[in-house]
């Protein structure tokens, strides 16, 4: 037998580490044995053994055998060796750690930048590199980091992450923040994997990792976020890390929270209608991969039976309401912090998902770009619990779809934005979401958050440009027919000022939204409107502004009740700290106390080859009333009536 090193481990205690594990696990016979001599180097050895020869237990992430490796992260991992880290794709090119790393450098106070170091994004792709290459450096620079990352950022005490002035915060906040914690606990198991048979994975070394990778699971058990998306991220995870690591004696324990959390959270979180209650398209799709994760997770190690049917349900309506704000494109409204999705993202999201819901001939179509499968058998829809309305003319490339969203209150990453909408037609997005830009931080981050928040960022009415200060909307009426839809939804946007909007889909050909703002308030009413970057045609004095693609895929929109027409400052964010700019208008008029403000918008698609010239009028027949409207709008001579009743 080869000289083993003495047992002067610099690292974790062996015993204490081996104490942790059942040993009465079939297969760890010989490491039980050596523990119970007292022999813990050779039980480490013993231990390292059965680890490589482990059969039974399943990972579902990277494929450890061959995985596939990207020129990006290959980058990352190249880049990972020369401690330039990739933290996150707001910051590139990356920033520099330190010869000696400096786990605790900020070099721009966005408190994402700091925690994220934290999740140690090029690890996995360290780990991809080297089983691609078989170049044993990326396995010794990986145990250099993973020890180095170990010593520098002990867990401490730790009472809870206080939100504010984070930069007189301890570190132990942001490296053991328990969404990061959690998300080690995830990626560790591949890096585990993928390193695994290195030389330098040694019998010391795996003690090592053992006792980091029980010590956060057991801080994860403990420490769980209240509520919201990283609760979900928190549960799956340490769902992780009780199927992969079943030899720790608190597996099955772990495995028991997580799954119990995710069945109570998949009630809460989910509403009756399978919207996320974020209200973000983006952290709505994040909680889908959660739950189909950790149902994986289990499957896979034969640990099924612990979720109820109700689960499979939920998750069901979850994927239904993706695939119904989809555009034909397969983008998603990028509604609340979402960003810009593009197809083949999305293209995966529904191919993982038609593993579960095998059944749903919507899904199979989209997830095969139409070779099997078949559309639903309607067009619009309406998710009135997360206050979603879905007005289309058809799925393919030609239709037209716009998403109303006007609902609850929300949670964290929901935004001030009820009433605004996307607008797809013809392979356009032409009212894009202004989109988040960035999330938290100091100050400057703060207020740059806050311009794509408020509520005057957004196609809808405010009073003297205040961002709402209520955002619960209700539904007053919902109507789908092959001839046209129309939705009314309200909200008391502000003390003394409620907001009705009902939009008309024409003959589902054109938008009429009209916008009733009553109350005792008195000041500046005003509809916003956002249009997709473009050099578009305005006419102040008509109030009207079109696109002038030269492709002849158009929109014109008109205002009518305005006083007046002004440009204002535009931007839409596809990711993060990624903003293009682009015309916006506010359509302003002053209302006076007790006195509605009353506007109509025309949204007219047309290959018009001057979408200005189209002859478009519109007014409302009667005074303001609670129980309803009548207006009349003309398009180029035809006059289409328009009535709702409440
Ligand atoms: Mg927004």
């Amino acid at each position: 037998m080869a000289l083993l090193p003495a047992l002067a481990l610099k690292g974790a205690d062996a015993g204490a580490v081996l104490d942790r594990l059942d040993l009465s696990r079939p297969g760890l016979e010989k490491v039980a044995e050596y523990h119970k001599q007292g022999n813990d180097s050779l039980a480490s050895v013993a231990l390292l053994d059965y680890f490589k020869n482990r059969t039974g237990v399943k990972s579902v992430g990277v494929n450890a055998q061959k995985p596939r490796l990207t020129k990006e992260e290959r980058r990352w991992a190249d880049e990972g060796m020369e401690h330039k880290f990739f933290v996150h794709k707001g910051y590139q090119p990356s920033y520099f750690y330190g010869d000696d790393i400096n786990w605790q450098y900020w070099p721009v106070k966005d408190n994402e930048l700091r925690w994220q170091l934290h999740r140690t994004k090029w690890w996995v792709p360290m780990g991809k590199a080297y089983r691609v290459t078989g170049d044993e450096k990326y396995a010794a620079e990986w145990i250099h980091q993973y020890r180095d990352w170990v010593k520098k950022n002990p867990l401490t005490e730790f009472s809870g992450i206080k939100d504010k002035n984070m930069e007189n915060v301890d570190n132990v906040y942001f490296a053991w923040r328990p969404l990061e914690v959690c998300d080690r606990l995830e990626h560790q198991i591949e890096q585990f994997e993928l390193f695994l048979p290195s030389e330098h994975f040694t019998p010391e070394f795996l003690i090592d990792f053992l006792d980091n990778y029980h010590r956060h699971a057991d801080f994860a058990n403990s420490h769980y976020s209240k509520q919201g998306n990283h609760l979900l991220f928190e549960a799956q995870r340490v769902i992780f890390a009780g199927s992969f690591f079943p030899e720790f004696k608190d597996a099955a324990a772990w495995r028991k929270a997580g799954v119990d959390i995710l069945n109570r959270e998949i009630a809460k979180q989910v509403l009756p209608d399978g919207v996320q209650f974020e209200l973000d398209p983006g952290y709505h799709m994040a909680a889908v991969g959660i739950f189909g994760k950790a149902l994986r997770m289990m499957d896979a190690n034969g640990y099924r039976g612990e979720f109820p049917d109700s689960y499979l349900d939920a998750m069901r309506k979850m994927v239904e309401f993706t695939y119904n704000i989809a555009f034909p494109d397969y983008t998603l409204p990028m509604f609340s912090d979402n960003k810009l999705h593009v197809k083949p993202g999305m293209l995966s999201n529904y191919r993982s998902w038609r593993k579960f819901f095998p059944k749903d001939q919507a899904l199979r179509y989209l997830a095969t770009e139409g070779k099997k499968g078949k559309l639903p058998d309607y067009t619009s829809r309406a998710f009135p619990d997360g206050g979603f309305y879905v007005m289309r003319n058809g799925w393919d490339s030609t239709a037209t779809v716009m998403v109303l969203k006007a609902g609850p209150k929300g949670e964290w990453h929901n935004q001030f934005d009820n009433g605004t909408f996307e607008l797809w037609s013809g392979g356009r997005n032409f009212f894009p979401d202004s989109g988040s830009f960035i999330y938290g931080g100091d100050e400057e981050v703060l207020k740059q958050r806050e311009w794509f928040r408020r509520t005057a960022a957004h196609n809808t009415l405010t009073l003297d440009d205040k961002t709402l200060e209520n955002r619960v909307s209700k539904l007053l009426k919902w109507e789908t027919s092959p001839s046209g839809d129309l939705t009314v939804v309200e909200t008391p946007g502000y003390d003394g000022l409620t907001h009705r909007r009902a939009v008309f889909f024409v003959d589902k050909k054109f938008y009429v939204i009209a916008d009733e703002a009553y109350g005792d308030a008195a000041g500046d009413v005003a509809l916003h409107y956002q249009l997709l970057p473009c050099d578009p045609l305005e006419n102040t004095v008509k109030k009207s502004v079109s696109t002038a693609f030269a492709d002849g895929n158009n929109i014109t929109l008109r205002v009518f009740g305005a006083d007046r027409m002004e440009a204002e400052e535009g931007w839409t964010s596809p990711a993060y700290r990624v903003k293009h700019a682009r015309p916006a208008y506010a359509f302003r008029t002053d209302k006076k106390a007790g006195k509605p403000a009353r506007f109509i918008t025309v949204i007219y698609p047309t290959d018009a080859a001057n979408p200005a010239t189209h002859d478009i009028k519109a007014s409302y027949k009667g005074k303001p009333s609670a129980t309803g409207a009548t207006l009349e709008v003309t398009i180029d001579g035809r006059k289409y009536p328009l009535s709702y009743t409440l």
